[in-house]
């Protein structure tokens, strides 16, 4: 099969200012995990890939196959807020851009040894961690959320100290582009060579927002591919609020060019809703606690406008194409530095509104809402306030409001169980109501709607943990079944109630770190 693929690698072909070619760190004496199905659909590929020893060979960091051209990338980063200089595929490698039906994709291992970028990590990664990521990924996209793709993760007993000493694996991830904000950040402040900066984005805009290319001048054409990404992470932080999802590290390293979810580590699936929920037991400070993320978000994208604005400024960017000698004078310069800040700040400013208008559409339709009407933003925050103070679960309460029945006198349990202060809800639930009612549409079609925009399965914590700690025993049974259990998050699925259940009492003192 692999002889067949064709390969393009746009990115290698940048040059090695952007990367450090280098062969992947073999698992010694690998094993199959786990494989999607969905994910080797998205590449077009046969069901049964991964049965030839070239296959698990390559995708366990030995030989790979033909086409692919192994590199670990270079980005830097602010990390917890605070400038963190040069980071870099620590333990990754990029093995190429294949043709897909879907267009091209590119591929990359997670563990797969170290690297110039690796700093004093180990360039492993834990069977434990890329579970988690390998479902969550996989389970994101079902959500309809935009992610990475994970296409398979292979083992080995090979011994990776953390916390305690665990085992390596390697997942294999699939996505347009694996770009971040970290990339532009490092040319324009670590490497400080506005040439490969402008490269960079020439290249990003053809690749990935190839409608921006038409504009005339670079500084537009940047300044637009802002805006878009603006847009997009807008639109990602609605999703995730809306699903009660927590990434957990959103270090400007870990943000997506395309808005995509990457870097699944410490995130997590808020249980009891709390919007001071901080899913990293590592981030002290809650600096990316559930309710903050999409302000950090808006943060992120002032460092990546930082890092585009020398391509932004017209004179700079000019002076990257000509070199040294084509610098303007100095008073032009400073003209143009802010001109190219208030096109920046221009290019950020639909954030907020984009922000406002998913997350009310996405609410909206979690309420089971037909109208858009004014009234609407109270009734959803009062609802959100209650569940808040009664710490009612996320996931179960909206999903039992599908059930809600408009009909007089009706008590509505089943959703009013989950709260403590019931004649609270049920004051409540008569605004719902009446709201409901004036709108016409019956419940059973409402019920409808609303199951499609409230899962009943998310990937919480503890779903993740029995997973792991099965495979840790070599049973790798419960992996593929909470993957296709994920894989259909608003079905009903009969006899998987538990899955959908409060968390059981062992799993509160789960604790989930950076270390992966
Ligand atoms: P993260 O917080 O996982 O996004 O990682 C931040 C930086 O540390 C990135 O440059 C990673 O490539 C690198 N890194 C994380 N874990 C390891 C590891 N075990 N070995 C080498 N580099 C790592
Ligand atoms: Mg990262």
């Amino acid at each position: 099969m692999h002889d067949t693929l064709r390969w393009r690698n746009r990115f290698a072909e940048l040059g090695p200012r952007f990367y450090t070619e280098l062969p992947a760190q073999p698992l010694p004496d690998p094993h199959w995990v786990a494989v999607s199905p969905q994910c080797t659909a998205l590449l077009g590929w046969p069901a049964d890939w991964w049965r030839s020893p070239a296959a698990l060979a390559a995708f366990s960091g030995g030989a790979p196959w033909p086409g692919m051209r192994p590199l670990a990338s270079v980005y830097s980063g602010h990390q917890f807020g605070v400038w963190a200089g040069q980071l870099g595929d620590g333990r990754a490698h990029w093995l190429g851009e294949v043709e897909t039906p879907a267009g091209p994709l590119e591929i990359q291992l997670k563990g797969s040894g170290l690297t110039p970028y690796s700093r004093m990590g180990d360039g492993r990664a834990v069977l434990r961690s890329s579970i988690r990521e390998f479902l969550c990924s996989e389970a994101m996209h079902a959500l309809g959320i935009p992610t990475t793709r994970a296409l398979c993760i292979t083992a080995a007993a090979l011994p990776v100290q953390r916390e305690t000493v665990e085992t390596a694996a390697v997942v294999t991830r699939v996505a347009p582009s694996f770009l971040r904000f970290g990339h532009f950040e490092h040319f324009t402040h670590t490497a400080q060579d506005l040439a490969a900066l402008a490269a960079l984005a020439d290249a990003a805009i053809a690749q990935h927002f190839p409608a921006l290319a038409t504009l005339p001048e670079r500084a537009e054409r940047v300044a637009a591919m802002l805006e878009e990404v603006a847009r997009r992470t807008a639109r990602l932080m609605a999703q995730w609020q809306c699903v009660g999802f927590c990434h957990g590290v959103m270090n400007t390293d870990n943000m997506s060019l395309l808005g995509l979810t990457i870097d699944y580590g410490p995130f997590g699936f808020m249980d009891a809703f709390d919007p001071g929920h901080i899913c990293n037991h590592t981030d002290q400070q809650g600096r990316y606690a559930y309710a903050r993320q999409p302000q950090v978000a808006l943060w992120n994208l002032h460092a990546l406008a930082h890092a585009l604005l020398p391509l932004i400024d017209g004179e700079a960017g000019a002076a990257a194409d000509a070199g040294p000698a084509g610098a303007a004078d100095a008073q032009a310069q400073e003209q143009a530095q802010q001109r190219a800040q208030q096109r920046a700040l221009a290019a950020l400013e639909p954030y907020k509104a984009e922000f406002a208008t998913a997350m009310s559409s996405g609410l909206r339709a979690k309420l089971g809402l037909a109208d858009a009407r004014a009234e609407d933003r109270d009734l959803c925050d009062d609802l959100l306030r209650r569940m808040a103070a009664d710490r009612a679960d996320f996931t179960i309460t909206f999903r039992r409001l599908a059930a809600f029945s408009t009909a007089p006198g009706a008590g509505n349990e089943a959703v009013r169980d989950q709260f403590i202060d019931r004649e609270a809800f049920d004051a409540w639930a008569a605004r719902y109501a009446e709201r409901l009612r004036s709108e016409g549409r019956n419940d059973a079609e409402r019920a409808a709607a609303m199951n499609r925009a409230n899962p009943k399965f998310v990937l919480r914590n503890h779903l993740a943990e029995t997973a792991i700690r099965r495979a840790r025993e070599g049973d790798f049974t419960e992996v593929q079944r909470l993957h296709a259990l994920l894989e259909r998050p608003f079905d009903e699925q009969p006899g998987n109630e538990a899955d959908a259940a409060l968390p059981p009492d062992w799993a509160t003192q789960l604790e989930v770190s950076c270390s992966s």
